[in-house]
């Protein structure tokens, strides 16, 4: 059985197939840079990595869009209140996302537009989507979606909607389910955005959050591509209304599977800035974490479950690292002149299976992990043969891989 996974739009899993054989087109929701990216926001992250990885074991090659978020109201404001040019402030925290990610091991992905380097592109939509009458202007320059004139509004978040009824209209990028908006495409110049704004047919000012990766999706991607990815706090109403953006505009099916990883937890509540019980990549670096240790520790659960986050684990997580570094030395030490050939051992197949069940994460590494030990346990009695030898490297091989938890920092 091939791969499957779990597409929030049909709420359940599905076999993944690709629009073109080859290469799979990927769009992750990027950082927003005002401040450093935290553990939480890499949960979302070493997800979308690992199923890159999966699929580039599976054979795919790859073509991953990350955005990155550039302008924005917290970027606005945490600019003004730093009496820093906004540009300055994103520049700084873009440094800081590319060496966290790096650090972290994550794969590179082939494109990062900035939303500011598509704003031509947001003005070309709405000028469409205006021309179509999905979306209408106000006296303050702003313009709005109409969620009304897209049928299939709600479908994402699994929404009961009433076409009957007019929605109110909001310059909000984030609301709850409860309160359907009719949202801002473009937000009308006021006093406090100071000299962040660009012209418009319509009148000075900037785009929406929502328009942005509709943008950057549509000219770095194409119109229809494969898998849209972000945390659960993205599919509401961001990714409801990118669909509806970009569907109205291209007159195409936008996405075929959308992937949503839940959340990383810190003493029971989600982890993020606003609760302000966030930790960033460098204070976990000063207290010795290493990036195999926090790989692990976000990759044992499944990426649709919840997990807690704690320092205390630390000891723990260390240990099992531990335990996969001594076991790399152990095969290798015993298997370098040994003759190579591409043979797994039947474990291997279990591993697969796990992880094209929707990346099941947390079964795949702990049968890699009882394999271990009974591989361990035969090299110690020395009763390991040359061909088991050989198909264990080749396990460990994959397993790097896709898991990335030994220390080399071979990149993949
Ligand atoms: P932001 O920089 O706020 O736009 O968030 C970047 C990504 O991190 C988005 O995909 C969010 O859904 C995700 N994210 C934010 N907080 C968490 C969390 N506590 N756990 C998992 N993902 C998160
Ligand atoms: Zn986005």
């Amino acid at each position: 059985m091939g791969l499957r996974l779990f597409n929030s739009m049909t709420r359940r899993k599905e076999k993944f197939i690709p629009i073109d054989k080859k290469t799979v087109k990927i769009y992750t929701c990027g950082p927003t840079v005002y401040d450093f990216a935290h553990l939480g926001n890499f949960r979302t992250f070493i997800f979308e990595d690992l199923l890159k990885r999966w699929l580039i074991h599976l054979g795919y090659s790859i073509k991953h869009v990350m955005n990155i978020t550039d302008i924005d109201d917290k970027i606005i404001k945490r600019s003004s209140e730093e009496g820093i040019d906004s540009n300055v402030l994103t520049e700084k925290y873009i440094n800081h996302f590319m060496n966290d990610f790096e650090w972290l091991k994550l794969q590179p992905a082939n494109q990062y537009p900035k939303a500011t380097d598509y704003i031509w592109k947001m003005k070309e939509i709405i000028s469409t989507l205006i021309e179509k009458g999905n979306a209408y202007i106000e006296k303050d320059g702003s313009v709005y979606f109409k969620i009304n004139s897209f049928k299939n509004y709600g479908k994402l978040a699994n929404l009961r909607i009433s076409h009957k009824k007019q929605p109110n209209k909001t310059l909000d990028d984030n609301y709850g389910k409860e309160s359907l908006h009719d949202f801002a495409l473009w937000k009308g110049w006021k006093k406090n955005d100071g000299n962040v704004y660009w012209d418009a047919p319509w009148g000075k000012g900037r785009p929406g959050w929502h328009i942005e990766c509709s943008a950057m999706s549509d000219e770095t991607l194409g119109s229809h591509f494969d898998i849209h990815c972000g945390g659960v706090d993205n599919l509401f109403p961001h990714h409801e209304n990118e669909i509806a953006q970009s569907t109205n505009y291209s007159n195409q099916k936008f996405v075929n599977y959308w992937l949503h990883s839940e959340f990383l937890l810190i003493d029971g509540e989600k982890m993020s800035k606003s609760n302000k019980n966030f930790l960033t990549i460098r204070e976990l670096r000063s207290e010795n974490f290493t990036p195999e240790s926090l790989r692990y520790q976000l990759l044992r659960g499944h990426y649709r479950n919840k997990i807690s986050f704690s320092k205390s684990k630390k000891y723990e997580s260390d240990k099992i690292i531990n335990r996969i570094n001594e076991f790399h030395k152990l095969l290798k030490g015993i298997g370098d002149n040994t003759f190579s050939s591409d043979t797994l051992p039947i474990e291997y197949s279990e591993f697969k299976l796990a992880m094209n069940d929707d990346l099941n994460s947390p079964k795949a590494l702990a049968i890699f992990f009882t394999w271990m030990k009974k591989c361990t346990k035969m090299i110690k009695e020395k009763t390991i043969e040359d061909n088991q030898i050989i198909s264990a490297i080749n396990f460990l091989d994959v397993f790097n891989k896709i898991f990335d938890l030994h220390k080399s920092r071979k990149r993949y």
